[in-house]
């Protein structure tokens, strides 16, 4: 059991110092559990003599002064010495050496037993909270900074992980004839810091960041040889979230209000009224505008205390200023409220913000946005923009931006994405991605959540919440900007590296959710998602078939690269494929490079049989079939190109390999227009579409790592 009570007390006793002393920092360590070397004070100035009596040599003495962080920098530390004599001696050198430096006095202490010297942080992250660094010590992490990041409190099989997932494992693992160094005791080592009863969860209000280095690990159990503990000048503190509304109701309103239209001139309120009108939703709306009787078809009242019922939910575009004072006076009439207009904290007006904020509060609803676009709702047929249809699917996407909301809408649908609902957040200043994720885990319509984030401010709960999900459903985040904690100056290494995304990938790898960069790839995972189901082990063979020898070459690469095997095919398959006597030119091993007689026989058809063959193998995870479609056309059948895909499609197991397609094109129109319509065809089977065979292989990797992570799991 950890003894949190004197760790508390050590680390108070220290109050007004920035951090403490080495050797109270190692006692706070013992408190929880951890292994470190027995040792001794010497002040500065007092003699050596017999305090030493209670170590066993060899002996390492180090300089004890606030102003110094790194010993060695300033020879400030001596290792191996066998006796009294040799440490007094070792003392009498080093000190003229310490000038400028406040000295205090000199720790001397044992030596450890010779290991792997390991890296173990912590730190506390503004918007994730307590956090674990690890990684292998010394130039590993100064030079290549291979370490791993984990968000408290970690679980024993994050940290086995995060081991896994360092690029220098080998070295723990008795590399080159060394003795395999006690990952056990790495692990209990690692949570005595960071796991639920662990120091960081216990002390995060004391203590801002931790660096133990090293951490030397032999082959029997490790010791924590160099500690700093860096306190808090002051505790950041998280906001506590509110009494969490039924939020359900804000996708999927069954009344509507709109401020701001105007009963004239168009503006983005009228036409949101008119994408409700064209598309049908199915619910009552008003307009609230005061002169009108109607906008857009829609009855008009002067005011919003004139609504006949309370609404769910209120879309408000009018000037930022005036905002407040409407809505202070909804006094319980609106749910949610949207507002549109921007003119708030994105532009420096903090103040404005907080009144609006404090205007919702008090007339009794929750605010999305300021300064965003809208609302998708493919159930109550409601769309922010123009244009798009309302055929329902399963992904629901959150986005902080408004317009990239617009283009993933647009883009998406086109690539064949049905979305269930799609939410643009704005500035959050009230509901964030945190709580809205909530009701989408809840919602048995979505089967796939995508997140387009700039700035998480509750990253907390927002971990939590996805950690608690335990990958029910597949998340994929589209990460924008850099985390503001990039920004904060650190007093040790374990805050510099933990600057630069590394939590973000830490949350990625403990709760499964993908990670990725770029908006087409965003859309291609959220499409492999969509058509795909997940299978139980994760996927790794895949086999490519289709026209093009360096087309082939190619994928082969794209697809390693992404972390498959495009293995060779077992021999009861070889045969099968050998009994269809294929024209010459070609290929049976993987991939299956198929030459223009082979396409063309039985006028696409024999394509067909092959992937069934193919589709059945033992030992493969995914098949993409890849065509090229100018080629094919140019062969003057025009019955081949549907013979192949209605084939391939055909020969789908359900509860066979993956299945994904990709159709090339040279951007010519009219060829672009084919695909757009074999696309289809392909979804209506749920088979996705890409557009490259890096694309295919970078969505299938995502859902790889989806798989992985489940089985990990469950
Ligand atoms: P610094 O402030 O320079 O990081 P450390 O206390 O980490 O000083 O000591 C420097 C190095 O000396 C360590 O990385 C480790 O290799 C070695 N060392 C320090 N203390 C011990 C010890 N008790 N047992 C074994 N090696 C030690
Ligand atoms: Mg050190």
């Amino acid at each position: 059991m950890a003894d949190s009570d004197r760790a508390r007390r050590l680390v108070r006793a220290a109050s007004g110092r920035m951090a403490l002393t080495e050797d109270a920092a190692k006692e706070v360590l013992a408190c929880f559990g951890l292994r470190v070397p027995r040792r001794v004070v010497l002040p500065e100035g007092a003699p050596v003599g017999d305090a030493l009596a209670g170590l066993a040599p060899p002996l390492v003495v180090k300089v004890v002064a606030p102003t110094i962080l790194h010993k060695s920098d300033v020879g400030g530390v001596r290792v191996g010495l066998p006796d009294t004599e040799a440490v007094a001696q070792a003392v009498e050198q080093m000190r003229p050496r310490m000038a400028g430096h406040p000295v205090e006095g000199w720790l001397v202490e044992e030596m450890a037993p010779a290991g792997v010297e390991m890296v173990v942080g912590g730190g506390v992250d503004a918007r994730f909270g307590p956090y674990l660094m690890l990684g292998l010590g010394g130039v590993m992490v100064e030079l290549f900074e291979d370490v791993r990041f984990g968000i408290c409190p970690l679980r024993p099989g994050d940290v086995a992980n995060m081991l896994d997932r360092l690029r220098a494992v080998r070295l723990l693992r008795g590399f080159r004839g060394a003795k395999p160094a006690d990952e056990a005791a790495i692990i209990q080592a690692v949570l005595q810091v960071g796991g639920p009863e662990g120091l960081m969860m216990t002390l995060a209000d004391e203590v801002a960041e931790l660096d133990i280095n090293p951490l030397i690990v032999g082959a029997e159990g490790a010791v924590a040889v160099d500690a700093r503990i860096v306190l808090h000048r002051d505790h950041p503190g998280l906001e506590d979230s509110h009494a969490s509304d039924n939020l359900s109701r804000l996708f999927a309103p069954n009344t509507i209000a709109v401020i701001g239209a105007s009963a004239s001139s168009g503006g983005v309120a009228a036409n949101f009224l008119r994408n409700l009108r064209d598309l049908g939703f199915p619910g009552r709306v008003w307009a609230v505008h005061p002169t009108a009787a109607e906008i857009e078809g829609w009855p008009a009242v002067p005011t919003i205390a004139a609504l006949p019922e309370p609404v769910d939910y209120a879309y408000v575009s009018v000037a930022a200023a005036r905002t407040p004072t409407l809505l202070r006076e909804a006094n319980g009439r609106i749910r949610f409220v949207q507002v549109i207009s921007s003119g708030f904290a994105e532009a420096g007006e903090l103040a404005l913000e907080a009144e609006l904020l404090d205007a919702c509060r008090s007339g009794g609803m929750r605010l999305l946005g300021p300064n965003c676009l809208g609302l998708y709702s493919a159930r109550q047929r409601i769309s922010f923009i123009g244009g798009v249809s309302t055929e329902p699917g399963g992904v629901a996407v959150l986005s902080q931006s408004g317009g990239l909301g617009a283009d993933i809408l647009r883009r998406g649908q086109v690539r064949g994405l049905r979305f269930a609902s799609l939410l643009t957040l704005g500035n959050s200043a009230d509901l964030g991605p945190a709580e809205l994720l909530r009701p989408l885990f809840d919602d048995p319509d979505v089967t796939v959540i995508g997140l387009y984030l700039e700035d998480v401010k509750d990253g907390r709960a927002f971990f939590e919440t996805l950690r608690t999900a335990a990958a029910a459903k597949p998340v994929v985040i589209l990460k924008g900007g850099q985390t503001e904690a990039g920004q904060r100056a650190s007093a040790s290494h374990t805050g510099a590296l933990a600057q630069d995304g590394r939590l973000w990938d830490a949350l990625s790898a403990q709760t499964g959710a993908v990670i990725v960069e770029t908006l087409d790839r965003f859309l291609d995972a959220l499409l492999a998602f969509q058509c795909l189901r997940p299978r139980p082990d994760p996927s790794r063979s895949v086999v490519l078939f289709g026209n093009g020898g360096g087309t082939s070459v190619l994928a082969t690469d794209a697809f390693s690269r992404a972390g498959f095997l495009v293995p060779p095919l077992e021999e009861s398959v070889l045969e099968q494929l050998q009994a269809l006597r294929l024209p010459p030119g070609s290929s049976v091993v993987n991939p299956i490079d198929t030459p223009a007689g082979t396409l063309r026989s039985e006028r696409g058809a024999l394509g067909g049989r092959i992937l069934a063959f193919l589709g059945a193998a033992p030992g493969i995870d995914a098949v993409v079939v890849h065509l090229n479609i100018p080629v094919i056309l140019a062969y003057a059948d025009p019955e081949i190109l549907p013979n192949l895909i209605h084939g391939a499609l055909a020969a789908r197991h359900a509860e066979g390999p993956h299945l994904v397609f990709v159709l090339r094109t040279d951007g010519e129109l009219l060829i672009e227009a084919q695909r757009q319509e074999y696309r289809a065809t392909c979804l209506s089977k749920g088979v996705p579409v890409f557009t490259e065979l890096a694309d295919a292989a970078e969505a299938l990797r995502c859902m790889a790592l989806y798989e992985q992570f489940r089985r990990q799991v469950r």
